[in-house]
């Protein structure tokens, strides 16, 4: 159900009605459980592909000099001639870059021009915004499980899991000393992926973070990297000052916390970074 070319089939095929009027009231039948799961993330789903298809979702790319805070729109931005992964806002910023590191990696990751484990660009393109969609809604919970793996592990950094594969897909934050198994190939590129991503997350003083998302298609399954990057590290830095205050205060109520966490984000809807991708689209 996050698959492009299978929300495409259903939208074509059944309008919202009649895939929705499928929804009968029999509590008690053995697979109503499993319908209903199926029935809320096939609309939630449905409605974010519409909008998708109506060009409602503009993916933003960040510049890759760590040092940057330039975001901007696919076509605005240059990407590294070789191996396609890098995206840059300016030739003096590639230089930057290639001097701090990228000279050493670029031709390990060109083998991934090639060895994308998923077929298509679109259906790469759509688990992305599906993927910034999901944060978005979930962004309050996530915060909140982010304090707590600060918390808990002070020193360590973390990614973002989105597992589409399992049945109650929950986001989760995992320690980068737990990475996703990734996928062997003979280059080993996504493995310098994931090590490039996590050292340039490391050096983004939070303007960057590591999601990954898995998903499959019934005969495969693939990860996928979706970084996501905001010009500031408002929320990065205050999710840690929050995180750290417990350490000292360990009587520090969970209303508490929510309080603090919403603030942030009302702060940083006021800089409106959190419009940078969808345009005011509402999945309920
Ligand atoms: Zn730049
Ligand atoms: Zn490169």
């Amino acid at each position: 159900m996050v698959s492009y070319s299978i929300l495409s089939i259903i939208s074509r095929h059944m309008d919202n009605d009649k895939l929705f009027s499928l929804r009968k009231p029999l509590p008690n039948a053995s697979w109503y459980e499993k319908w209903m799961l199926f029935y809320n993330v096939a609309k939630r789903n449905m409605a974010v592909f519409k909008a998708y298809k109506n060009g409602q979702y503009t993916s933003i790319r960040g510049c890759h000099n760590m040092k940057c805070r330039e975001l901007r729109r696919p076509k605005d931005i240059k990407r590294c001639g070789s191996c396609h992964q890098m995206n840059y806002c300016s030739t003096e910023c590639q230089s930057v870059d290639w001097k701090e590191g990228h000279r050493d990696i670029c031709h390990r990751l060109r083998p991934l021009r090639l060895e994308y484990d998923h077929p298509t660009l679109r259906e790469r393109s759509f688990i992305t915004a599906l993927a910034h969609h999901e944060h978005e809604a979930s962004i309050l919970d996530l915060c909140l499980k982010k304090i707590s793996f600060m918390h808990t592990h002070p020193d360590e950094a973390y990614y973002i899991l989105f597992d589409y594969t399992s049945t109650h897909s929950v986001p989760l934050i995992r320690s980068v000393q737990q990475p996703p198994r990734l996928r062997t190939s003979p280059s080993n590129a996504m493995l310098a992926q994931w090590e490039d991503q996590v050292n340039r997350a490391a050096h983004s003083e939070g303007r960057m973070e590591l999601l990954v998302v898995v998903f499959g298609d019934g005969k495969s399954t693939y990860r996928r990297m979706v970084p996501l990057r905001s010009p500031t590290s408002i929320i990065q830095t205050g999710l840690r000052r929050i995180a750290d205050s417990l350490q000292a205060d360990v009587e520090h109520s969970k209303v508490d916390i929510r309080k603090e966490v919403e603030n942030l984000l009302a702060r940083r809807r006021e800089l409106g970074e959190h419009a940078l991708e969808w345009e005011g689209v509402q999945t309920e």
